[in-house]
């Protein structure tokens, strides 16, 4: 049975009645006044209304985007004064980690202990653009005794940002540090479910020095405010991260406009445990990475192929395992797993753990953990003998939920992981290093951890293949999508 802890729900201080949009260095409400319910996870409450952004507000948070691109100082200053600028507000989110925690934890129902995670590895992304940006050189060419060519880096101009729920205020950090760091405005749309940590970046960029209309924030639904802003025709670059199926809507609203488009798209990664694994290690990993974050994360390694030779007692530990992963409330330091985001996606996460009960074997979880009869949150759920054409081996449940299935040799073992539409992360164990090797490359992922948690290396590409998504951030790919590279040739 799942532990549980039974502290009661926590309100954080001086929690806001409402959120309004951040436009030209002004909160203002929607032109029309209109606002939507925000819920916490813990009780399903409303405890606040968001503006809730339309055309008008998207054209207005451009408009201030697009004046500030083209007569403000942000795009022309030296990378060095942007750069103080990008570790001011560093310095200022890190300052903030703990009431930030708090707010997210809050809002999105995630463990206190990792969204104050969360909060530093912000503070640690705005650190390395300002960085990045100082240190970045561009090739020179030339053709002796007739050409000298060069490469002339720009900003784009407005770059649009949208944003999902889970871990929301670090996700939106990944797209913000580099976008400004290269001297572009912005206007984010974050996920509707989770607005309340982002109402603080605004307060962060003033205190930091941000030049008004740098920064635009337009709460709102998705198919409102996120699609006005993907058809906005002053807005060139749209950076997106979330479902695979949002993403390709998107694709196809943005092809009129032939816009620049950085996709990070969902997952169904594989772990894959071989015979001569570190056993410990490797079930110690894998419980991390499917119910850390409380499932919701795009990397989860939501499916284990473990080699048939160990697989009944691999099974057995790692229910053991999944069983005492503790659940409790989001404010409570000892909980490993909170409350989902929303009560939409519980009832998402519930279906997928019904459906696992005729598609597999259930051997921990499988529904409400004991002592939460109200709330979001499920017990760490576990199905041995998942078939690969069950529906949970192949469609992305986002929660805390895995699927485990045998194979027997390397070749099967790689039929299977590469078996879905999806292609965001895979991890490896076993300690032959041929093996690792062979694998690792043939695998269709994005990103491959071996013998390894999922840990970022910011220097290193993010993203995934197939429908995981379309090219990369992280390091000079993002430097790359937020910056035109003009060809300059001169003849000598
Ligand atoms: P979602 O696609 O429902 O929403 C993401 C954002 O898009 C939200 O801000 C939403 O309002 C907006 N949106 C929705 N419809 C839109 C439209 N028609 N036009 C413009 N914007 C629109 O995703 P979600 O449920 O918020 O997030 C979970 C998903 O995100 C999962 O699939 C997960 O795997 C994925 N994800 C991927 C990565 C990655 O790096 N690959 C990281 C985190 C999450």
């Amino acid at each position: 049975m799942t532990e549980t802890t039974l502290a009661a729900p926590h309100t954080p201080a001086d929690l806001p009645t409402r959120i309004q949009h951040y436009i030209d260095g002004a909160f203002v409400d929607s032109a029309d006044g209109d606002t939507f319910d925000v819920l916490e996870p813990v009780t399903n409450r409303t405890y606040l209304q968001a503006a809730a952004g339309k055309k008008a507000d998207v054209d207005a948070a451009v408009a201030a985007a697009r004046r500030a691109f083209t007569d403000g100082p942000w795009p022309r200053m030296l990378p060095r004064e942007r750069s103080r600028v990008l570790h001011r507000i560093a310095d200022l989110v890190e300052s903030r980690d703990a009431r930030l925690a708090e707010l997210e934890s809050f809002d999105s129902g995630l463990p206190i202990t990792q969204a104050l995670g969360q909060a530093r590895r912000a503070a640690e992304n705005f650190r390395f653009f300002a960085d990045l940006i100082v240190a970045q050189t561009d090739d020179a060419f030339k053709v002796p005794g007739r050409q000298l060519n060069y490469v002339n880096r720009k900003p784009i101009g407005v770059a649009g940002l949208i944003t999902p729920w889970n871990t929301p205020f670090m996700l939106e950090s990944w797209k913000l540090g580099p976008a400004l760091a290269t001297g572009n405005t912005v206007v984010l749309k974050p996920a509707e479910f989770t607005p309340l940590s982002a109402s603080l970046w605004a307060g962060i960029f003033e205190e930091a020095g941000l030049p008004a209309g740098v920064f635009n924030l337009v709460n709102g639904l998705g198919e409102e405010a996120g699609d006005a802003l993907v058809k906005h025709p002053d807005v060139p670059l749209i950076s997106f991260t979330g479902e695979s199926s949002t993403g390709q809507l998107i694709f196809a609203n943005a092809a009129p406009h032939l816009k620049g488009l950085s996709m990070e798209l969902g997952g169904k990664s594989p772990a894959i445990v071989f015979e001569d694994a570190d056993l410990e290690a490797a079930v110690d990993a894998t419980i991390f990475g499917v119910f850390s974050l409380n499932g919701e994360r795009c990397t989860a390694g939501s499916r284990i192929l473990v080699q048939r030779s160990i697989y009944d007692g691999f099974v057995e530990r790692y229910a053991a395992q999944a069983t005492r992963v503790k659940v409790g409330y989001p404010h409570d330091p000892e909980t490993e797993v909170g409350a989902l985001v929303h009560p939409e996606h519980f009832a998402k996460v519930m279906s997928y753990v019904e459906l696992g009960k005729s598609e597999g074997r259930l051997v921990a979880g499988g529904g409400r953990p004991e002592g939460f009869a109200e709330g979001n949150f499920v017990a760490p759920t576990v199905f041995a003998d998942v078939p690969p054409t069950a529906r949970i081996f192949q469609e992305e449940i986002f929660g805390p939920v895995v699927a485990i299935t045998p194979f027997d040799t390397d070749a099967e073992a790689l039929a299977l992981a590469n078996d879905t539409k999806y292609g965001l992360a895979a991890y490896l164990w076993t300690n032959d290093l041929t093996r690792a090797h062979n694998f690792s490359q043939a695998i269709e992922a994005g990103m491959v951890w071996l013998n390894s948690n999922n840990v970022r290396d910011l220097r290193t590409p993010f993203g995934g293949v197939k429908a995981s998504g379309l090219g990369h951030e992280g390091g000079y790919r993002s430097i790359d999508f937020y910056t035109d590279q003009q060809a300059v040739h001169i003849t000598l």
